[in-house]
Parts: structure tokens; C-alpha cells; sequence
């Protein structure tokens, strides 16, 4: 262990301390700066009275699908210890959330949620909306957002799955039939490329850069499904067959939240009530998908986390909520 303020290795172990639920708490003493911390400062675990089995027992069945609520009951604490406990979680994400690997060719799928949130709202007026992310090889969710329906949901979603990958990795981006993830895309990968001296006063075209791949699935339009390529691809990048251009994975992780995410379930009390408690249950989601869950169809024990190469075993839940600094690795 490091010390927390000075990073110094010089630490020695300073006696134990026992908390009020009987759970003993190491602490230790710097010997470079001389200050005194224990094994849960300056982590979100700090001050919490809760020994950290019981924390991670309520959020390993929280993810499950139980409502806070009922977790409170069955665990005899109360529903705002819960949220606390789900607050912490959700805080950790930046640090479990690292970019892309370089080089790699990667394949994003994206789609739109809905759900109630607070008030029943007509659709386009609710902030239940949510789109996400997800890497369709490693089922990689790398990025969900809640809110209303509108450009700026679509412009800072689809900003920040675009930042997850590197400016020159070759993307190909899968989504619903919905133009604003290709509009906004546009806005970020498209460049001018000379153009043959035609009759037209102006020798450019508008193109993706060279790697970018972007397409559609349009569905139930007279029985079949129709594809279709967003705005017109760089001269050298190689055009996917027909039958990849889809979002099932990513359909099949919402039908999942649906089941596990007491936010997202139909026709039920449990919706959120507001927009920042459902951002946190995404995010508490998002953490547990990608770093603690194994993924069935990915192999045994293998997570999506491991699948992208950022780790290289499960993380435990305890683990995501007392790291500090960068958490993830490479193996
Ligand atoms: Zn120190």
C-alpha cells in the first residue's frame, strides 16, 4: 500500500481500529510525510459505518433488480443507506472507464430506451430517454445517457462514444433508424476530399474519413428490414455485408436492464423519480455489465471488460468502490 498523500511506499501498519458493527478497520502510518490514514480514506468506503460485505451484498442484489425498497427491508437498513451506498457506486464510473485500445477495429452499436421518469409525460416531453453504446464483439457498454429526447442527448452521447475510440480507429457505428446519431457523427468524422474537375464550380465532396463506416437498420418497412449507409463513405474504407447492420446485442442488454433495472420495468411503481436517479441506476449498470458480471456468451468467467483487454479477471463490486486513482489495468 501507498500512502494516500504522498504516494510514498514508506508505510508501516499503525494499529487496528473497531467499529461500532464490530468490523476492524487496519490503519497505517507514513513514514515520509508522517500522516495517518486507514485501508478505506480517501475511497468511497470512507466513514461508511456499513462493514463493506453487507454495502456489496445491497448492491450485488440492487443489480439484480430488486428495488431499494425492498433491499432496505431485507437487508434492515434504511432505503436512503441504500441510494448512499448506489451514489458511491455510481461515483466510480470515470475511473472504470477507460478508452478504447489503439488499432483495434471496432464495432459500435447504438439504440434508444425509453422509460417514465417522475410525472407520466407524453414521450417527447419525458427524461426517460436513454441511449447507449455498446462495442458489439466484447459487449463493451461504453456509454448510456438519460434525458429528454434532443439534440443535445444525441449530440453528448454520440460525442462521447466517438472519444471513447481513437481520432484514426476504424468504426463502424450500427444504430436504429434514427438519423440523429448519423447527423451528429457527421459533425465529428466527415472530411472534404478532392473531387474530379467537373463542370461543378466547387472539386470537393464531403466524405467519412477513410475507416468510419456508418449504417442503419430501418425496421418493419413493409415486412423487411431495410439498410441503409449514412451520408457517403471515404473511397477506401470497405463496406460491411447487409446482414451486420443491426443492434441486437445492444437490444438484447436493454431487454436485460428491463429485467434488472427496477427504473426501466414496465408497467410498475418503481420508475424513477427523477432524472439523476436514473442516470445513477444506469451507471450502476454500466459498472456491474462491464467489470463484475460475466457475460455468457463471451466464455466462461469473462466479463466485457476482460473481453476488451483492460483486465484480465472479474472485478469485485468492493473493489470499484475503494480504488482510488486509475483502476483498471492492462494484464
Ligand atoms: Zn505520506
Amino acid at each position: 500500500m501507498n500512502c494516500i498523500y504522498c504516494e510514498s511506499e514508506r508505510v508501516v501498519k499503525n494499529g487496528r481500529k473497531k467499529l461500532k458493527t464490530r468490523q476492524i478497520v487496519q490503519s497505517y502510518l507514513c513514514n515520509e510525510c508522517g500522516r495517518r490514514f486507514n485501508e478505506r480514506s480517501g475511497t468511497p468506503m470512507a466513514r461508511l459505518r456499513t462493514p463493506g460485505s453487507q454495502v456489496e451484498m445491497a448492491l450485488r442484489v440492487r443489480g439484480e433488480g430488486l428495488g431499494i425498497r425492498a433491499t432496505a427491508r431485507v437487508l434492515g437498513k434504511s432505503p436512503s443507506s441504500i441510494t448512499t451506498w448506489e451514489k458511491r457506486l455510481s461515483n466510480q464510473l470515470g475511473k472504470w472507464s477507460p478508452k478504447a485500445p489503439e488499432g483495434g477495429e471496432i464495432t459500435i452499436e447504438g439504440d434508444e430506451l425509453y422509460t417514465r421518469v417522475g410525472e407520466n409525460l407524453p414521450p417527447e416531453k419525458s427524461e426517460g430517454w436513454t441511449i447507449s453504446f455498446m462495442e458489439r464483439e466484447s459487449r463493451y457498454w461504453l456509454e448510456a445517457k438519460a434525458g429528454i429526447k434532443d439534440r443535445r442527448l444525441f449530440e453528448q452521447g454520440v460525442k462521447t462514444a466517438w472519444e471513447w475510440g481513437e481520432p484514426s480507429q476504424w468504426m463502424r457505428w450500427f444504430t436504429d433508424g434514427e438519423r440523429r446519431y448519423g447527423k451528429e457523427l457527421w459533425k465529428l468524422a466527415s472530411i472534404y476530399l478532392p473531387g474530379k474537375m467537373t463542370t461543378d464550380a466547387y472539386p470537393y465532396k464531403k466524405v467519412w474519413r477513410e475507416g468510419v463506416e456508418v449504417a442503419m437498420k430501418i425496421k418493419g418497412s413493409q415486412g423487411k428490414p431495410r439498410v441503409e449507409w449514412v451520408f457517403r463513405e471515404h473511397p477506401f474504407t470497405a463496406i460491411s455485408p447487409s446482414s451486420e447492420v443491426h443492434a441486437n446485442h445492444l437490444e438484447a442488454l436493454n431487454s436485460a436492464l428491463r429485467r434488472r433495472g427496477t427504473a426501466y420495468r414496465r408497467r410498475q411503481n418503481h420508475y424513477a423519480k427523477e432524472l439523476e436517479g436514473l442516470q445513477r441506476a444506469l451507471n450502476v449498470q454500466r459498472l456491474l455489465h462491464n467489470w463484475f458480471r460475466p457475460h455468457g456468451s463471451l466464455g466462461k468467467n469473462t466479463t466485457p471488460a476482460m473481453a476488451m483487454g483492460f483486465i484480465d479477471r472479474p472485478v469485485e463490486i468492493a473493489e470499484i468502490l475503494t480504488c482510488r486513482g486509475f483502476c483498471h489495468f492492462t494484464p
